[in-house]
């Protein structure tokens, strides 16, 4: 039984300060976390209120932030950092009357103005196969050789990836953090016919909890991540940790550093408490997919 934690967003516009702060209690204890890292990341504003957010097309590498790459290499050497690819710079497109565009402020701000109806495309729900296939490929190897580290999994921002994003990930021989989409939007093999067969099976008998096995199409593998933010239905997300507990499925938190204050950080520790105490290891999400 694995419980695994999963950050997002780490890049280089975080400082180790910050991360340090909630982590650190857990990594003094031997709990690991896997940090999905953007390796280009542009600036966010205003991160998970979409009615604010916005986003400067000023990508910075993780490298510039050398204080950071320092407490990662170390947390990396002592086996409790693991390292995720997230995307390339993580910049959003906005869907519009006008068409799609690139997610900047300056954007936003005219489209807001004129009280658009705004959709948000995720970086790797959009893009050809080609260029879903370099980004991965070059943020990988930028980021394994800065951390001195293998990345095997990727966790797509916003949790939105296309089927030519799976196809890019294929490529690149990656697993997936999430498990996205309810329709067979996957690589076509028997083992994913039989894995989205137990999926609807699973659905059909269990309506209020999530598919929590680890999901194999063939040729990558997903396993479902629990958002853990301040509009969690926690008593869903009780129930679901439960589930996994009794039946010996992992479990896997996504939640962002920077959302976890006050109140919902007790919750948090509380939670990675609960599950310990009752026989669960904390694992990379690389060593369960
Ligand atoms: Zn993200």
């Amino acid at each position: 039984m694995a419980l695994i934690i999963r950050d997002d967003d780490l890049s280089f516009w975080s400082t180790p300060e910050e991360i340090e702060d909630l982590y650190g209690p857990l990594f003094r204890r031997g709990i690991k976390v896997s940090f999905a890292t953007i390796p280009f990341a542009v600036r966010m504003h205003n991160a998970g209120d979409f009615e604010r957010f916005c986003q400067e097309e000023d990508p910075r590498p993780l490298g510039e932030n050398k204080e950071l790459v320092a407490y990662l290499r170390s947390g990396v050497r002592k086996g409790l950092i693991e390292i995720m690819l997230h995307g390339y710079d993580h910049l959003y497109r906005v869907e519009a009357s006008a068409g799609s565009m690139a997610a900047t402020c300056e954007n936003l701000s005219v489209l807001r103005n004129r009280g658009e109806h705004l959709r948000f495309i995720g970086e790797f729900a959009g893009g050809t196969v080609d260029e879903l296939t370099e980004k991965i490929r070059s943020g990988r190897s930028y980021l394994e050789g800065l951390l001195d580290t293998k990345i095997t999994n990727f966790v797509p921002p916003s949790n939105q990836i296309s089927y030519d994003g799976i196809r890019a990930l294929i490529r690149n021989g990656m697993n997936l953090s999430g498990l996205i989409g309810r329709k067979y939007d996957r690589e076509w093999s028997l083992r994913g016919l039989m894995t989205f067969t137990d999926r609807i099976l699973f659905s059909l008998s269990h309506s209020s909890l999530t598919y929590p096995k680890i999901a194999d199409y063939g040729r990558h593998r997903e396993l479902a991540g629990y958002a853990l933010t301040p509009t969690t239905d926690r008593q869903r997300y009780e129930e679901q940790l439960a589930f996994c507990m009794k039946k010996g499925y992992p479990f896997q938190i996504a939640t962002h550093y920077w959302e976890l204050g006050g109140e919902l950080r007790e919750y948090f520790y509380q939670l990675v408490e609960t599950a310990l105490t009752q026989g669960m290891r904390s694992k990379h999400l690389n060593e369960v997919l």
